[in-house]
């Protein structure tokens, strides 16, 4: 672990340890942040969460070296009265916790908006009345569509940055019907963001929110039928890396056109580390996390997926690699999509000097020889079980 008294902040003070209450600590960015929390800094953790597979690792046995540093606490923060407790310990809460797999939006809406803004009612409130400062996960997804979707498809206003960068001080946030359930998790997240805003407007609770632009790495999600439910369907690395283990073609919905910047969680984590030992420069902040370098279209991503997949396995690739399917057969009525996510970085540029390094290729040669180590056996065996017996 690096020594407190040598870790300095961006404006050259020195930084003391802290304690954080990690509300879904024991998911894909939680693991990672409790990773480089527990490794590089001298912070105590306060993990909530339901689950904590993920962090297991990081929890037992004793004789790890920041045992003390880190206690993981079962509570669904739906109902359960320690939730203040804990707040009011920590110096800072850091609140992730969501349903957020696009598959759950359509068919499971209610529990949708109930996660990701009823839930996390009590969790501002908390802070504001406990004046503890709050760094709030919310989603790029609250931009929805581009202005330039709308444009017609020939427009040459299309190729403006102007009419498809996201802005966080300046952009709409753009989403379709009611009907179109796949709203519903952008607009929770849309009204917990305003609500936190105008806490800190109103009663001056010190804030920070992230909106994250498809970080992607190990430990994302599940892969179905090995440790989640076979009928699952989680965010496109891990069916894309579920498809290339079990050697079917990768499905492409509608086509695959739809465009998305991927960042690898490494580098977003480096950006959430300079939020939370940066409170002067990071409160009352909303941050774009992405990197705008990386953009693909779906079908990009699934090609680049094969060869390094094919690179790390060592395995061919199959004839057919992808498979076009129609977002209702995948998805389920009232999905929908958004076209184009591309982060403008002026303010996280500005505030925190950030900037991401790890190159789409690079990002995905680690995490699918990671995905490749950690379930090729595991699916061999769930293969070959129906034929042996
Ligand atoms: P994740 O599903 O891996 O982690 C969420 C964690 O919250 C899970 O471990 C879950 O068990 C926990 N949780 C959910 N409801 C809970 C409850 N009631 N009580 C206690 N724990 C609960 O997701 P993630 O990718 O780590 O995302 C974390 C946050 O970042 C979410 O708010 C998500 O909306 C946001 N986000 C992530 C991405 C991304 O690229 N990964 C993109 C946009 C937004
Ligand atoms: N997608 C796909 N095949 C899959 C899974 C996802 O074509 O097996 C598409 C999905 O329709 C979307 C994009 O991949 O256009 C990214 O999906 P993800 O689930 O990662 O979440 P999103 O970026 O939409 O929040």
């Amino acid at each position: 672990m690096a020594s407190s008294a040598t870790r300095v902040d961006l404006d050259g003070k020195p930084i003391t340890g802290i304690t954080i209450c990690m509300i879904g600590a024991g998911g894909f960015i939680g693991s990672h942040l409790c990773e480089k929390l527990m490794s590089e800094t001298p912070h105590t953790v306060l993990a909530v969460d339901v689950y904590n597979d993920k962090i297991k690792h990081l929890l037992e046995p004793d004789s790890l070296p920041w045992t003390g540093r880190i206690q993981f606490h079962r509570i669904n923060i739906k109902n359960d009265s320690r939730l203040e407790g804990l707040i009011k310990m920590a110096d800072l809460t850091i609140n992730l916790a969501a349903i957020c797999t696009p598959a759950d939006y359509n068919t499971r809406p209610l529990d949708t908006i109930y996660s990701n803004f009823i839930d996390a009612l009590p969790v501002v409130k908390y802070c504001s009345e406990n004046n503890k400062r709050l760094i709030h996960f919310s989603t790029c997804e609250v931009y929805g569509k581009t202005i330039g979707s709308y444009l017609p498809k020939d427009s040459p206003l299309r190729q403006d940055p102007a009419y498809y960068i996201l802005k966080e001080d300046e952009s709409p946030c753009i989403f379709g019907s009611i009907e179109k359930q796949r709203w519903s998790y952008a607009c929770a997240k849309q009204l917990i963001e305003r609500l936190i805003y105008a806490e800190g407007a109103e009663n001056g609770l010190e804030f920070t929110i992230v909106r994250p632009f498809n970080w992607i790495g190990p430990r994302m999600d599940f892969i179905p039928g090995i440790d989640g439910p076979s009928e699952g369907v989680p965010r496109v690395l891990a069916c894309f890396s579920n498809n290339l283990l079990r050697r079917e073609p990768l499905k492409l919905v509608d086509g695959g056109e739809s465009q998305r910047t991927f960042i690898y969680i490494k580098d977003a984590i480096e950006a959430v580390m300079l939020m939370i030992e940066n409170p002067a420069r990071a409160n009352g902040h909303i941050f774009n996390v992405g990197n705008p370098n990386n953009e693909v279209t779906v079908r990009q991503l699934a090609e680049m997926m094969t060869k390094v997949y094919s690179k790390v396995s060592g395995e061919p690739s199959i004839d057919s690699p992808t498979i076009d399917v129609s977002s209702k057969e995948f998805y389920g009525e009232g999905y929908d999509d958004s076209d184009k996510r591309i982060p403008d970085m002026t303010i996280i540029n500005k505030q925190l000097g950030w900037n991401p390094k790890t190159s789409l290729w690079d990002l995905l040669e680690s995490t699918l020889t990671y995905q490749h180590r950690t379930y090729a056996e595991a699916i061999k065996q769930a293969i070959a079980k129906p034929i042996a017996s």
